[in-house]
Formats: C-alpha cells, sequence, structure tokens
C-alpha cells in the first residue's frame, strides 16, 4: 500500500481568461468522444462518497495530475492511462461535505478519465488539498482531503510507507452456536453501531483491508441473518449484518478483551422487545424459524428490485434521481402484484444503497419465480428529446426475452410512453439471476416531460399497474 499526496497546483485556466468555462470545455470534450474507442489501460468500475471521502473502484493504481481552477472553484484530477466504464461516464455524484458540492466524472479524452471537484467556494474545506491511496489487494483507490490547506505550489507526490501494516479481514464463518464469526490476519479492534435507517447492524474495523479471497458463508432461506456486506471506507473495513424481521444481531453479553484477538464475535438472537427482563437466545438449528413473510407462495413470489439508493443516485437530471423515482414505482408494483395474489420480495424499501451482488443473492435465496429491476434511463446533454421505455433481458434468456415482451407491451400500451423495445444486454442482476428476469428502464430522466412524469404519482401507479400486468400475464401462460 502507498500514500501519496496529490500534487496540487493553481492553474488560472486560460479558458476562464477567454470567457469559457470548463463545464463547456468539458461538455464539449465529453461530447465529441462519445463514440471513440477509450484507450486507458487503468479501468474505473466504479465511485462512491465515503463517510471519509471518496472510494473508486479501478483495475489499477493510476498517476494523477490535479488542477484547481477558479470561478466557479473547481478541483480537477486527471487520472492518466485510465478509462471510466461507460455508466460513468458524465455521471456525477452530490458530496455537500469536504468543501465539495458535487463531484462529476467524465472520459476526458481517451486516455484520461477525468473527476471534477465541484467546490462550495464558502466552505474553508474547499481549499484543502486530497491525498491518494491504492489498495492492490480490493482494487480501491481512496481519495481524503488531507489535513493541509494546499500552497500555490505541487506538492510531491509520495510520502514514506505507512507505520503500521493494515489488518486483513480474512473470513466470515458461523460457530456452532450461530454467532458470526469475522476473522482478520492480525489482532483487531472495531467499533459497533446500529444503522437505524438500513436497518444493519454495523462493525467498523480500522486500519483494514478486505482480502481478495475473502470467505463467506452461504446464507441458507432459514438463517436469521439476511445479508452481510462488506465494504472498503477509507482505512477501515465496514461490515453491515442486517437480520430478519425479529431478530437482531449484537455483542455477544460477555464481550471478550478485544485487543488480544483476531476475531469478532455477534450474536444474533431473538429480538424479545416486550420481554421484561434481558435474556436472549443464541441460535442453534433448532431454534431457527421458518423465514418471515414467505406467506401463500402458489402464485408466485416476485422478486421487485428498486435501482440504486443511498449514495448512488443513479441518473440525475431535470431535479430528479434515479433512486427516488424507481423506489415508488417499485413499491406500487409491489402493492398490485400483491393484490393479484403474487408474494412480494424488495431489495430495498427505503433509501439505501445495495451492492448488485446482494441483489441477486436476496432473490436467489428466496428462490423467486421473477425477478424485475425497475431503472430510469439518461442519455448525454444534447439528447433530451429522446424518451420512452426499453426493457432488457438477459441475452442468453429466451423465457427471460419473454417475460420482457409481455411486460414492455403493456407498459408501452398502458403509459403511452415511446417504444424504444426489448432489448438484450448484460446487465449484472439480469444475467446472474438464475429465474426469468427483466430490467425496465421506466423513462428518460434527461427528457424534461418523461421527467416530470416519472415523478408524478399518478404515472408511477401507471408504470407500476402496467409492469404487473406484464409479470401476470407472464406467470400465467406459464400455469400458474
Ligand atoms: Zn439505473
Amino acid at each position: 500500500m502507498r500514500y501519496r499526496q496529490l500534487a496540487v497546483g493553481i492553474l488560472i485556466s486560460l479558458a476562464t481568461s477567454y470567457g469559457i468555462s470548463i463545464n463547456d470545455r468539458l461538455q464539449a470534450q465529453t461530447t465529441n468522444i462519445r463514440q471513440v474507442q477509450t484507450s486507458g489501460s487503468i479501468i474505473v468500475n466504479g465511485i462512491r462518497a465515503t463517510p471519509t471521502g471518496l472510494m473508486l473502484s479501478v483495475s489499477g493504481n493510476p498517476q494523477i495530475q490535479t488542477q484547481r481552477e477558479v470561478n466557479p472553484d473547481r478541483l480537477i484530477l486527471d487520472l492518466q492511462d485510465t478509462s471510466v466504464v461507460k455508466n460513468l461516464h458524465q455521471a456525477s455524484l452530490p458530496i455537500n461535505r469536504f468543501g465539495i458540492k458535487q463531484v462529476r466524472v467524465a472520459q476526458y479524452n481517451p486516455a484520461i478519465a477525468r473527476l471534477v471537484f465541484d467546490l462550495d467556494s464558502s466552505n474553508p474545506d474547499s481549499k484543502i488539498a486530497w491525498n491518494s491511496q491504492y489498495i492492490a489487494a480490493t482494487r480501491t483507490l481512496i481519495l481524503t482531503p488531507s489535513n493541509q490547506t494546499q500552497t500555490s505550489q505541487p506538492i510531491p507526490i509520495n510520502t514514506p510507507n505507512p507505520i503500521t501494516t493494515p489488518a486483513v479481514v480474512e473470513r466470515l464463518s458461523f460457530s456452532s452456536n450461530g454467532r458470526l464469526l469475522i476473522a482478520a490476519s492480525q489482532p483487531v479492534g472495531y467499533q459497533a453501531r446500529i444503522d437505524a435507517a438500513a436497518g444493519t447492524y454495523n462493525v467498523l474495523i480500522p486500519n483494514a483491508t478486505i482480502s481478495p479471497n475473502l470467505q463467506r458463508p452461504t446464507l441458507a432461506a432459514n438463517n436469521p441473518i439476511e445479508r452481510i456486506r462488506l465494504s472498503q471506507v477509507g482505512n477501515s473495513v465496514e461490515v453491515a449484518v442486517k437480520a430478519i424481521a425479529g431478530w437482531q444481531v449484537r455483542e455477544p453479553q460477555r464481550p471478550i478483551n478485544r485487543a488480544s484477538t483476531q476475531q469478532i464475535e455477534l450474536q444474533v438472537s431473538l429480538n424479545r422487545v416486550a420481554s421484561g427482563n434481558q435474556t436472549t437466545t443464541p441460535i442453534n438449528n433448532s431454534t431457527i424459524p421458518a423465514p418471515q413473510n414467505v406467506g401463500d407462495r402458489r402464485r408466485g413470489l416476485i422478486f421487485i428490485d428498486a435501482g440504486h439508493g443511498g449514495n448512488d443516485p443513479g441518473a440525475v437530471a431535470n431535479g430528479i434521481q434515479e433512486k427516488d423515482v424507481v423506489l415508488p414505482i417499485s413499491l406500487k408494483l409491489g402493492q398490485a402484484l400483491q393484490s393479484m395474489g403474487y408474494t412480494v420480495y424488495y431489495t430495498r424499501t427505503n433509501d439505501v444503497e445495495i451492492d448488485l451482488e446482494p441483489r441477486v443473492a436476496a432473490a436467489e435465496r428466496v428462490n423467486a419465480d421473477v425477478f424485475v429491476s425497475i431503472h430510469a434511463n439518461s442519455l448525454a446533454p444534447g439528447n433530451s428529446g429522446i424518451s420512452g421505455v426499453e426493457t432488457y433481458h438477459s441475452r442468453t434468456s429466451t423465457v427471460g426475452r419473454e417475460l420482457a415482451s409481455y411486460v414492455h407491451s403493456q407498459v408501452i400500451s398502458g403509459t403511452g410512453a415511446s417504444d424504444r423495445s426489448v432489448r438484450g444486454a448484460g446487465f449484472y442482476v439480469i444475467a446472474k439471476t438464475s429465474m426469468p428476469a427483466i430490467l425496465v428502464e421506466t423513462g428518460f430522466v434527461t427528457n424534461p416531460t418523461e421527467a416530470r412524469n416519472l415523478d408524478n404519482p399518478s404515472y408511477q401507479k401507471l408504470m407500476a399497474d402496467a409492469i404487473a400486468r406484464g409479470v401476470d400475464q407472464f406467470m400465467k401462460v406459464r400455469g400458474r
């Protein structure tokens, strides 16, 4: 692992003195190269805000050139020899901390990926320099604000290696009495907290990384733990554990001496809210209940996946964030399907960020009959005239295509939206699910009229009811 400080220099932009903003330049550049093959050998797959800065998922450690531009104030990071994946090109990420309003991402030219930090000049933090740190084990580039105010001179790159070697989180497992064990390569401390919004119990392990060969248990349908999510947050590893309804995660009643152990133990127990005493029931195989909320499965189980959430807004345009419109459509879809007699599961029912892998895992765990992912679309500036619905299925799935066709024709006739056709694609959630799966791009937030529609509860209901009718047709044809 290497720490280094980004070289930062003040650059009085030529473009500014000619009265052209960097925004325009960035737009012009990125629009022109839309069709150009990118040639950077390092790939940026993802970017997210964390409590301590920004985290990029990268395939290698890029050289970073930074420049600061004024009026409006921006910090520009050019990742050399780097390409961003298509769905990140022209993405923007609201930050509202560290003196940054938002971060925009673009393929600046075929070999340079550009991050633009739009700074809030009124915030003193906007003067702070940023450090970068590449963690090879997790292929993560961490960007964190330094404590120093930046000077007008470039600050030399490369500071010495960190003094302490980070612990590596290597294995998750269950003990014989049902405790969740988190094992690291060396003794670790941790802080635990309950994330009420996400409904998770979070353990933050400082100075740690996630092993690329992390071993984790398969969560059986009758396990009271619904999901375990690990994320790299700055220099720490966060383990978020979610229990099913009626169960809770907590530290064992007699916490062991933490300082000398490589293992963190968490107890999973029945949540006895009403009971006066604090006794807990450690789980074992005989006390694990049947899964909650299975209900009547005769008509079938539909898994609804509202895209994005939390720090990941999805497409943003016309004052609309994708995550905020796909959630109500998903919830209305669930209501419609339940009224038809289907059992419905959701990946999220509130504004939380969930990785793609646990979305698929959850659908597999409940053995869903159909998987429906709800998204909204966007296009680059200059294409705001384009609107309509696209329904995707896995390229390799004929039954997925069949499901997509039923749903798509219902949506087009039910909403009057433009028909942008049924399409095959390799999106993770439809490619990795084993059941018939579709991803509905319900409209373009970049089209002002469609953005208003997507934000309108009546239109959302039209959309949801139409998708439900399509799913129902599909299920009936298959004898359900
Ligand atoms: Zn989306």
